[in-house]
Parts: structure tokens; C-alpha cells; sequence
């Protein structure tokens, strides 16, 4: 349990990519910073585990175990290629820079040690039900209660915290992933689209794969029902054997970004979730919780108001990250088509540079 009287200038709620990034950004700022997260590290999540190169300078410098990081950038594939497989066409381009691929067992349990070495007071564990006041701010947590003058919900897409929680009516979205030994692996990552869904596969160690797909729950609750879907992906998956138990999620729901809501303020996926055929989820996490810190810093360390410096987090927001979730959903409109248009569509990235530029569209840091 939670020391009775405990206090900090921050609270932050979760500690994926973006509750550590903040975590980490505002210890290092000066403000004394709680940490909660209602589970423990190391744990899988569903993640196509595709890490964009924009984020892995702020993910550099978020790791205080130099030699950690290190050994991490250096053991991870590099991606610089990808496919996009509909039936049996097949579209591909570079990925330039080349991304990473990192198991999200590893990076979340490395980020959530840098936070500590950083000097966040971290509570793994420690599930936050609610929250009283708007600046300052009473938590409630499954250990105790904790007062902060400044929160951040760093929860992802679906929590307690997330302001619409209605259901839309019909079949839902799911996520599952799971890691498959394939001996002859390429530095590729593979996006096999049928309808209702995708399932990427990519390396994420030697003769180890990531299979992680986004499906309607109509279509398929497994994994082995989506490698029906697709007869290519059906071909490759049929020697695979797992390395770990599946993972899975839900529901995947698309709203407009919403990263302000009174004083608080949220981060990554608790702000917007990207589609994940973006592959830029983390990225945004680790910036977007690296900004916030940044601008509350300027209430908790500096001379501005609470209001302020939540204003400046909103603008920056705006000019960041904005931009890249509505080029995404422009995307996904195309994935959403019946069938035949999206056959139609499909032909269009054959385009040359089209598909580069959409990557880039999705993923530009400013
Ligand atoms: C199918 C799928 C594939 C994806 N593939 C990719 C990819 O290849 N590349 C990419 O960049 N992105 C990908 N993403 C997106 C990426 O996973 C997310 O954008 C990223 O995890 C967001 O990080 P986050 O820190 O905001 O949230 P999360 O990683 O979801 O972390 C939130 C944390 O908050 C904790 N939490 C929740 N509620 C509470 C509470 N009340 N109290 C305390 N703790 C709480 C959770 O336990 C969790 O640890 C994918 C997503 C899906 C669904």
C-alpha cells in the first residue's frame, strides 16, 4: 500500500512508451514524479513491433542504460522493406530509414527502468480507478491515494479514463499478435490484406517472427483463423511453431484526437489511436509523452499556470501530431472499401513513390 500522505507535482497513469517517455523527461526536468501502472513488467502486448526510425533518437535518449540501448538497436532487425500482399499481388517498397524491430516485452521493460534510474517513484501493480479535482489532483488507486499538482493520463486507447466509452454498434476490432519460429527470415516487413483486416509479419529476432494483425471479430478471434484469410499468409504460417502464448486486444476504436480534457492532459494512444499500419503508435507515444512533460515542466519547475502550460501542450499537439492521425485516416478510408474498390485502390500504390509518400505522410516529425 501507498504511503497515506504521498504527494508529487506529477502523476502519470500507465507506463507504456508514453507514460515512461513523460516520466522519464519530467524526472530529468526536476518535477518529483509518480509513476502508476496497473500491471508488471516484462509483459507482452499486441504490437507489430515495427519501431519508425523517427522514433529511435527520442528512444536513445530516453534510455539511461547506455550499454542497454545499445545492445538493444544492435540485436534488433532493421526493416527496410515493405510488402503489401492483397490475394497474390504483391507492392513493395524501401523504408528509408530503415525502422527497427523490437519486442515490446523488451522496450517497455527498459523504458520503465529508465523512468526509475531517472527518478521516478514507480508503482507497478498499482491500478488508478479515478481522479478528484482539476490542478491540484487526488488519485484513487488500487494501493492507496495519492495527491499530485498535475496529471497525465498516459492509459492507452481504452481505459477508465477514456471519455467516450460507448461501444459502435456491431461486430468489433481486435488485435492479437503472437512470435513464431520461421528459420529463413527477410529484413522485410509483410502486410497481408483481406477483407475485415491485416496481419503484418516481420522479424523480431533471429529466426523469430512477429505475426500481429487487426481484425473484425466477424472474421477472426485467432490467430490461426486469420492465416485462413489470406492464402499467402496460410502458405508461410503452416511450419510455424509459437514461441509464447497469443495476446490479444480490444476494441480498436478510432476517435478524434482528444489530448486536453479540463487540466489534464493525455498522451499517446490515450490522446488518439493511429492505425496501426502506420507504424507510428510508439513513435507518437514516446514524442508526445516527451512534449507534455516538457510543457507541464513549465508549471511544476518554471513561472507558468497550470492553464498555460496545458495550452502549449494543446498547440504543440496540433502542429505535431495532428497532422500524421488525419493522413492516417485518409489511409484507412482506402482499407475500408468493399472489396472490389479495394482491389481498385491497391493497384494505385504501384505508383511509383506513392506508397513512400504515404509513409512519410504518417510519419513526418516536425
Ligand atoms: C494490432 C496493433 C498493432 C500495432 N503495431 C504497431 C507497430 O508495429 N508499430 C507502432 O509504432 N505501433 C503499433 N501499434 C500501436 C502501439 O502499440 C501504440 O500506439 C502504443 O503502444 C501506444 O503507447 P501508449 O503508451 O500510449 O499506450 P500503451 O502501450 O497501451 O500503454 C498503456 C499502459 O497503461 C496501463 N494502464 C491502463 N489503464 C491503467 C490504469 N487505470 N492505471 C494504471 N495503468 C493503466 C496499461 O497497463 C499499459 O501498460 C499497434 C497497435 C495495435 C492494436
Amino acid at each position: 500500500m501507498l504511503n497515506a500522505d504521498l504527494q508529487f507535482d506529477l502523476a502519470i497513469v500507465g507506463a507504456g512508451p508514453a507514460g515512461t517517455s513523460c516520466a522519464i523527461t519530467a524526472a530529468r526536468l526536476g518535477a518529483s514524479v509518480g509513476l502508476f501502472e496497473a500491471k508488471d513488467f516484462p509483459r507482452h502486448r499486441v504490437c507489430g513491433e515495427f519501431v519508425s526510425a523517427e522514433s529511435l533518437d527520442v528512444l536513445a535518449g530516453l534510455l539511461q542504460d547506455v550499454q542497454a540501448a545499445e545492445s538493444l538497436f544492435q540485436a534488433a532487425p532493421a526493416i527496410d522493406r515493405t510488402r503489401l500482399l492483397l490475394g497474390q499481388r504483391v507492392i513493395e517498397a524501401p523504408v528509408a530509414p530503415p525502422a527497427l524491430s523490437i519486442s515490446r516485452y523488451d522496450l517497455d521493460a527498459l523504458l520503465w527502468d529508465a523512468a526509475r534510474r531517472a527518478g521516478a517513484a514507480v508503482h507497478p501493480n498499482c491500478e488508478v480507478v479515478g481522479s478528484d479535482g482539476d490542478g491540484p489532483f487526488t488519485l484513487q488507486t488500487s494501493c492507496g491515494s495519492v495527491k499530485a499538482k498535475a496529471l497525465i493520463v498516459a492509459a492507452g486507447r481504452w481505459s477508465q479514463f477514456t471519455a467516450d466509452r460507448t461501444l459502435p454498434a456491431g461486430p468489433k476490432w481486435i488485435g492479437v499478435k503472437a512470435h513464431f519460429q520461421e528459420p529463413w527470415t527477410e529484413p522485410c516487413t509483410d502486410l497481408y490484406f483481406f477483407a475485415n483486416g491485416y496481419c503484418g509479419v516481420q522479424p523480431v529476432s533471429d529466426g523469430v517472427v512477429n505475426a500481429c494483425a487487426m481484425v473484425r471479430s466477424d472474421r477472426a478471434t485467432s490467430l490461426e483463423e486469420v492465416f485462413t484469410l489470406h492464402p499467402k499468409l496460410a502458405d508461410r504460417a503452416a511450419n510455424w511453431r509459437a514461441t509464447m502464448l497469443p495476446v490479444s486486444t480490444a476494441p480498436l476504436i478510432y476517435r478524434q484526437p482528444q489530448p486536453v480534457r479540463g487540466s489534464t492532459v493525455f498522451v499517446g494512444d490515450a490522446a488518439a489511436f493511429i492505425d496501426p499500419f502506420a507504424g507510428d503508435g510508439i513513435s507518437i507515444a514516446l514524442r508526445s509523452g516527451r512534449v507534455a512533460a516538457q510543457c507541464i515542466c513549465a508549471f511544476l519547475t518554471g513561472p507558468a499556470a497550470l492553464s498555460e502550460a496545458v495550452g502549449r501542450y494543446q498547440q504543440e499537439y496540433s502542429r505535431q501530431f495532428a497532422p500524421l492521425l488525419s493522413a492516417a485516416s485518409r489511409v484507412r478510408y482506402l482499407l475500408s472499401l468493399p472489396p472490389f474498390a479495394q482491389s481498385a485502390a491497391f493497384e494505385l500504390f504501384r505508383f511509383p513513390g506513392l506508397l513512400p509518400f504515404v509513409i512519410r505522410k504518417t510519419r513526418r516529425a516536425v
